[in-house]
């Protein structure tokens, strides 16, 4: 299964990738509309800079993930087949343990609908929409890689 990989040397920090997945997420899909909706979407992942560098991140579909171990409600649970973590919104608290948990930052919570956000991989879509923002090629979507240790 394809996952996500970033080239940090390549990144530029212009937060495109953060655009567009706010907008993916929207529920009119239109940059423009999607300012005017009453629930701003917020992207899925962020870009971080230190010193000369800068990072983008987003959940890492970790295959022992200690977000699903923290959430209390079972609305977060490892898929397998599909190689990520997927989140019932209806089972969700908002206690924001897995906030609070995961060691990438990767969650942001959003605390007008009280709802986690996390990468979802845009799994409607072919690829996900970061990855066709990124004026550097710095977002790499590629069949997963196995580190051999
Ligand atoms: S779009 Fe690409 S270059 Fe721009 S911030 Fe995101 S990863 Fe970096
Ligand atoms: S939210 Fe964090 S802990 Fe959970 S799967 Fe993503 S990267 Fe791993």
């Amino acid at each position: 299964m394809k996952q996500l990989y970033y080239d940090v040397k390549k990144c530029l920090g212009c937060k495109s990738c953060e655009i567009a997945c706010a907008v993916a997420h929207s529920l009119t899909g239109d940059l423009f509309k999607a300012f005017k909706e009453e629930v701003l979407s917020l992207p899925r992942k962020k870009v971080l800079a230190s010193k000369d560098k800068n990072y983008p991140v987003s959940c890492r579909h970790c295959k022992d993930p200690v977000c699903v171990d923290a959430c209390m409600a079972a609305a977060l649970v490892y898929d397998k087949e599909k190689g990520m973590v997927l989140h019932d919104d209806k089972r969700c608290v908002g206690c924001w343990m897995c906030v609070m948990v995961c060691p990438y930052g990767a969650i942001r919570p959003n605390i007008k609908t009280k709802l986690p956000l996390r990468c979802d991989k845009c799994k409607d879509k072919d690829e996900p929409s970061c990855v066709k923002a990124c004026p550097t090629g710095a977002i790499i979507w590629q069949e997963e890689l196995s580190l051999k240790v």
